[in-house]
């Protein structure tokens, strides 16, 4: 396959399978992540790196490029930071216990959360969020959400996370993820490269956006995802300046998470602009499948 410029390649660094928060499996995700369009694919599941053996193979079946991925949950000044790690070994074992540990808190904040929504009005909510999990400790916000929407309580995921789930509403309760330096530690021992994800997520002040860069860098971080759904134009354009002040090279994902909730598709994002240099630049010796470049 010709691909063209660097920067115009249709990678895809960024999804959720089952083994998180997504509802298709990792071996549906590549399929579709195929018949998208993409051409570089990872599977970031939320603190875990279980779904990756199988994403691996299909995505080799498939045609497409592969790089290993996972999406580490930190604590960062009091708000969650998350962290995406690529082209780490996937069968790397210190990775593998930083993220367990990670989420091994998941099932306790998931009781506090279902505490929480019972104090509000709404009971029962922890068994109800279970059955869309297949791991009691994978446990997320997103499962919560989608029991609200089947119970009817409210319309679509977004309404739940406005009125349930976002900061300051009953379900919001205090957490300890992992530490920001702990998180790249993992990922670049691994020999992957950590690339903080949605930044504009994070809503932090010029000056702890400054301080989580320089802490992110320091600790040996090299990338920031730029093209995400979850940032406007004027957004994509400040963080593409961030890129550029603190050296980083530039990240492109869709955050797929389920074809119904998910408005942006496998691969659907405009192209990286030129004057940034793409993570897959940098990680193309730890790309596996498609030979393009
Ligand atoms: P958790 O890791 O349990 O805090 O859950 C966070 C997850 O909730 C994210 O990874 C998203 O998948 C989902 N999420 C956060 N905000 C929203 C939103 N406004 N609408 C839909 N899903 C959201
Ligand atoms: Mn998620
Ligand atoms: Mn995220
Ligand atoms: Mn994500």
């Amino acid at each position: 396959m010709t691909i063209g410029p660097v920067h115009l390649l249709n990678a895809d660094l960024h999804s959720h399978s089952t083994v998180s928060d997504g509802t298709l499996s990792p071996e549906d995700l590549a399929a579709r992540a195929a018949r998208c369009g993409v051409q570089l694919w990872a599977l970031t599941d939320h603190d875990h790196v279980g779904g990756l053996a199988r994403a691996r193979e299909a995505a080799l079946d498939h045609g497409l490029g592969w790089l290993a991925g996972t999406e580490v949950s930190v604590t960062f000044a009091g708000e969650t930071v998350h962290v995406l790690g690529l082209g780490f070994d996937w069968r790397d074992e210190a990775l593998a216990a930083g993220l367990a540990a990670t989420r091994s808190g998941r099932l306790e904040r998931a009781r506090a959360i279902d505490a929480s929504l019972a104090r509000a009005g709404i009971p029962g909510t922890l068994d109800g969020a279970m059955a869309y999990v297949d791991e009691p400790e994978t446990v997320s916000r997103t499962h919560f959400a989608r029991h609200l929407v089947d119970r009817g309580i409210c319309s679509d995921m977004g309404d739940v996370f406005r009125r349930f789930l976002k900061e300051g509403k009953p379900g919001d309760v205090p957490h300890r993820w992992a530490r920001l330096g702990d998180a790249v530690r993992w990922i670049t021992a691994a020999g992957g490269m950590a690339v903080v994800a949605h930044p504009a997520r994070c809503r932090f002040s010029p000056t702890v956006e400054y301080a989580l860069f320089s802490e992110f860098a320091a600790h040996g971080g090299r990338g920031v995802e730029v093209l995400v759904p979850a940032h406007t134009e004027a957004e994509r354009l400040h963080f593409a300046g961030i890129a550029q002040e603190f050296g980083l090279y530039a990240s492109r994902g869709s955050d797929f998470h389920d074809p119904v909730d998910s408005r942006t598709d496998l691969g659907a994002l405009p192209d990286l602009p030129g004057h940034l240099r793409p993570v897959w630049e940098a990680l193309a010796p730890r790309i596996e499948g498609q030979e393009w470049m």
